[in-house]
This record gives C-alpha cells, sequence and structure tokens, in this order.
C-alpha cells in the first residue's frame, strides 16, 4: 500500500499528507526541540501503548514542554488518525511531540507562547530489517551520548548522533552503526538495542548510554519470566566479536540477528537465541493495547 494519500494528525485536527506542515518557527526546526516515539500497530492493537505514552510524557518534562497532551488525548488522536486511514495492522506510526510555535527564530524555548504541537504519523513502513538473514554492522567513531552530555532517556529528536553513525555504516555498506559509550563499552545501535547470548546466558549493556528501549524491557521480562538469566553489564567489542549469539531489539525491528560486526562472523543458530526470537514473536502480540 502507499503512503501517497494518508492523513496526518497535526496539533489538533487531520490533513492530508501534502497539507500536514509545522511552521518554520516550530522549535522542531529552530533548535531540534521535540521529543518521539515510534509504534507499531498490529491487529491486535499497539505495542506496549501506555510505556510509550509515559516514555513521551518523561521525556516532554524533562524538557520543560508546557500543555503537554495528555494520554487521553494522545490515544484519540492516534484512533482518528489510523481510522482515518483505515489502517488497522502493520502500521508503524511516528508520533512527534515539538515545544511548539515560536513568536520569532532561535533556540529559547520563552519564544514559543502556543504551546506543544503534537504530530500522529501513521504510514504502512516496510520492516528495515531482514529479521531472517540478519544484519552485517560496524562500530563506529561516533561516541552515544552519556547523562554527562545528553541523558539518553531523554527520546528527542536531535538524532544527529546517531544519523552520523548511520552514514558511517552506509559508507562502509552494513545495514547499522554500533555505537560505544564514551568509556569504550558497547552501548546500543543507531537505532536499536543490544543483547548478547553466550554460553546459555543474556546479557545486555547498563541503559546509562542506550536509549532505555521498550522492546529491551519486554525482552528482559520475557527472559525472567522464562528463567532464562539475564544480566545487565558493561560489554566490550571484543566480548561482541566472541559472543555466541547478538540480536538487536526495537518496535519495529523486533528481535534481529546480528550476524557481522566489523567483519567477524557471528552465528544466527545459538540455541538459546533462536528460542528467545521465537517466544518474543509468539508474545508481542499479548502485549498490544487496543485504543
Ligand atoms: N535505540 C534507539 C537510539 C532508538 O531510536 C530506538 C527506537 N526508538 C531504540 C533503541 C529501540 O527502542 P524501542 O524498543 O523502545 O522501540
Amino acid at each position: 500500500p502507499k503512503n501517497d494519500n494518508i492523513q496526518v494528525f497535526v496539533k489538533d485536527k487531520l490533513y492530508p499528507r501534502s497539507e500536514a506542515k509545522v511552521s518554520v518557527f516550530d522549535s522542531s526546526v529552530q533548535g531540534g526541540d521535540a521529543v518521539w516515539e515510534g509504534l507499531r500497530v498490529y491487529p491486535e492493537g499497539v505495542v506496549c501503548l501506555d510505556k510509550h505514552l509515559t516514555r513521551l510524557h518523561e521525556s516532554a518534562k524533562t524538557l520543560a514542554f508546557t500543555d503537554i497532551p495528555s494520554k487521553e488525548f494522545i490515544k484519540k488522536a492516534i484512533k482518528q488518525t489510523l481510522d482515518a486511514n483505515g489502517m488497522n495492522d502493520d502500521t508503524h506510526i511516528r508520533l512527534t511531540l515539538t515545544r511548539g510555535e515560536k513568536i520569532t527564530s532561535g533556540m529559547d524555548p520563552r519564544l514559543n507562547q502556543n504551546g506543544s504541537c503534537l504530530i500522529v504519523l501513521a504510514e504502512w513502513k516496510p520492516l528495515v530489517y531482514d529479521n531472517d538473514h540478519g544484519i552485517k554492522v560496524i562500530s563506529t567513531s561516533q561516541r552515544r551520548n552519556s547523562p554527562q552530555f545528553l541523558d539518553s532517556k531523554i527520546h528527542h529528536n536531535n538524532l544527529l548522533n546517531n544519523i552520523i553513525a548511520k552514514i558511517q555504516a552506509n559508507v562502509a555498506g552494513k545495514d547499522a552503526g554500533l555505537m560505544l559509550d564514551d568509556r569504550g563499552f558497547i552501548a546500543e545501535l543507531n537505532g536499536s538495542n543490544l543483547f548478547m547470548v553466550k554460553n546459555g546466558k543474556v546479557f545486555t549493556p547498563f541503559a546509562h548510554a542506550c536509549l532505555p528501549g521498550i522492546t529491551r524491557n519486554s525482552v528482559m521480562e520475557m527472559c525472567k519470566k522464562h528463567d532464562i538469566e539475564i544480566t545487565e553489564v558493561d560489554i566490550t567489542l571484543s566480548q561482541f566479536y566472541n559472543a555466541d549469539g547478538v540480536f538487536a531489539t526495537g518496535t519495529m525491528g523486533e528481535l534481529t540477528p546480528v550476524v557481522e560486526i566489523d567483519g567477524r562472523i557471528i552465528s544466527k543458530n545459538d540455541s538459546l537465541q533462536k528460542k528467545i526470537i521465537e517466544l518474543f514473536s509468539k508474545e508481542v502480540r499479548g502485549l498490544c493495547e487496543s485504543l
């Protein structure tokens, strides 16, 4: 299906795609000053909707946005957008909340006097990653922000950090850029979290310098439920190169094996990793919330 004629929700109502716009005075243009969530819709509903809305609210509060729309308002806007587009399955929603339109150009939040601006963009989007074959990645020279610079817990639109990592992966002909933290430990890929399987146990980096991903959290809870040992630790590249399995997690791509890191081949056949990926693909529908 094409996205040419989709309706997009901006601030308080729906517009056809060609008329869905924000002002050149909007905070997102004048400073990358916005927060966002990527949601996924299955026939059963939106995966972990409440957790996504909580993270959006917390990011906006940290950035001292005013007039933050309530969860109920956002849910209604999502439902209205999906209904208007006849979408109820395999849809991606890009939820963006900008600080809003400013009275003049500039980055000072006080220039904004009209409250925040919600954008609900629902699209039919092909999956970025090939879950069957897995993805190939390179480690990039671009470090992931740590709390010392910009807290990775804020899911903000200032994505240049990740975009530079993605450009390095593109130049190398790989699927994604692996980012280390400021101490040289694994942080995450440019758009998803990372896990490692070794000797029948599962490990993932602390959430210091990665987004505390909602899929990451679901995988950790699922492992605990099934008595699979999962621990947050500092992990080096060398440990990743020699892992029994490495996989990436994110709302859109679910769980995807990483089959190559900096030219080192990683198996995607580890039995525990296969079990986790299979369990998740079954259980993700149980995480959906209807609107
Ligand atoms: N890390 C980054 C940098 C991301 O942009 C995303 C996707 N929003 C993720 C991880 C995965 O997070 P989630 O599981 O909440 O989709």
